[in-house]
């Protein structure tokens, strides 16, 4: 049996000196950490690639599927691993592509080691010849039905004839930290998931409504976390108990601001919550003009609350793309399971679209903000979520 690896490529765009081996690091730690279970753990940086070794016993497929799921991969293969000679890199060849159906073929070379006494062009050519010789395939430089990649790296020569698009973005991990507020609806998973697509870890806060409601959003939440865990690794929870706030507000304030004043206490909270856990930031899934909370005018009286920065990676994102997305990374089927959100609690028909910040503020005097917080903050409950 050939020795074989999964060779996995990065996107190097902008990445230098110290920034370089952090971010290769961290996706060398992410890559362990998908992959552990699979009997792989081997996983090493050469000459700016990252190895996966692949032993005999090994579910390539779970491996393939993994490797899917991993941030900051641009591509990768299954390659097998030969001697840097080539005889042996034409024979090696020949058996990696051997049963594989094809009529024309192409071989491209990448040569790191200057060491190697042929250039990139005489080992394309050398082994290209050698294959046709023995396969009666014929070249086609253009739109070859096989291409056959090799690489002369270091002390091996890799072969592959796949090559697998990845995820993209940055390794979870190396953008420093955000707190999302996860709602259980559709949009905020996927704010979560664009944010860790861009290298942040995630942590997420979720409030609830019991006995308003029933637990039904709380499940949902944590089995949002668990799929998100796949990306995100090891994940804290924080569930906060939003009754007694909401009730506070429906008495007391005025009802076309209760989703503001709402959305106002839990970013509040969020930002206490984001100090404990290190987050730079808090993501929600707000997307512009989707609900009448959602205009511009109100986004600013929310974000009068708080200080840290409320980012919203869904902003400029229609429906119909959060929900393509929410299909292919699988939540779509639990977020539209039934659930009564907190914020759709007490609503009136004619909610504020356009809050000033003012009356916003003023309608909030009426309110014992801090001790409503510190109460809340009080019965808060953590989990951790496994990956
Ligand atoms: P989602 O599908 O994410 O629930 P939505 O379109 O239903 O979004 P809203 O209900 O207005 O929109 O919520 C906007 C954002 O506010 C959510 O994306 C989420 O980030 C945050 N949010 C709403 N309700 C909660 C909640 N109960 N706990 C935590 N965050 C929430
Ligand atoms: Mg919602």
């Amino acid at each position: 049996m050939m020795d074989r690896v999964f060779l996995v490529h990065y996107g190097e765009v902008g990445l230098k000196g110290k920034n370089r081996s952090f971010f290769e690091n961290k996706l060398v730690q992410n890559i362990r950490r998908s992959l552990k279970g699979s009997g792989c753990a081997d996983v090493k940086r050469i000459y700016g690639r990252i190895l996966v070794p692949i032993q005999p016993e090994c579910d390539v497929t779970a491996i393939r599927e993994k490797l899917g799921k991993v941030m900051g991969i641009a591509h990768y293969a299954l390659a097998c691993v030969t001697e840097q000679n080539i005889e042996a890199i034409q024979t090696t060849a020949l058996e990696w592509i051997r049963d594989k159906a094809f009529k024309t073929l192409k071989v491209e070379t990448k040569r790191a080691n200057k060491d190697f006494p042929m250039t990139s062009p005489e080992i394309s050519a050398a082994v290209g010849g050698y294959l046709i010789e023995h396969t009666g395939a014929r070249a086609n430089m253009r739109d070859p039905e096989l291409l056959c990649q090799i690489e002369v790296v270091e002390k091996a020569a890799y072969i592959r004839a796949e090559k697998i698009q990845g995820i993209g973005g940055l390794p979870v991990g190396v953008s420093g930290k955000v707190l999302v507020m996860l709602s259980g609806g559709i949009d905020s998973p996927i704010a979560a998931w664009r944010m860790m697509r861009r290298g942040a870890k995630v942590s997420h806060i979720h409030f609830y409504s019991y006995p308003y409601t029933d637990k039904a959003s709380l499940e949902k939440v944590k089995a949002l976390a668990q799929l998100l865990a796949i990306w995100n690794y090891r994940t804290l929870v924080y569930l906060v108990p939003f009754a007694d706030i909401q009730r506070e507000i429906v008495t007391k304030t005025p009802a076309p601001f209760r989703v503001i004043l709402y959305r106002r206490f839990m970013a509040r909270i969020a930002q206490q919550i984001a100090k404990v856990v290190k987050a730079d930031a808090l993501v929600t899934g707000e997307s512009l003009g989707q609900v009448a909370s959602q205009t511009l005018g109100n986004l600013r009286a929310i974000e009068d609350a708080v200080e840290i920065p409320i980012l919203r990676p869904l902003i400029g994102d229609d429906k119909e793309e959060i929900i393509r997305l929410a299909q292919r990374i699988e939540t779509f089927e639990i977020s539209t399971l039934p659930h009564d959100d907190c914020c759709s609690l007490f609503v009136p028909d004619h909610p504020a679209t356009n809050a000033s910040i003012e009356s916003v503020r003023e309608a909030e005097l009426n309110l014992e903000t801090d001790a409503l917080l510190e109460q809340a903050l009080e019965n808060m409950e953590t989990l951790t979520i496994d990956d």
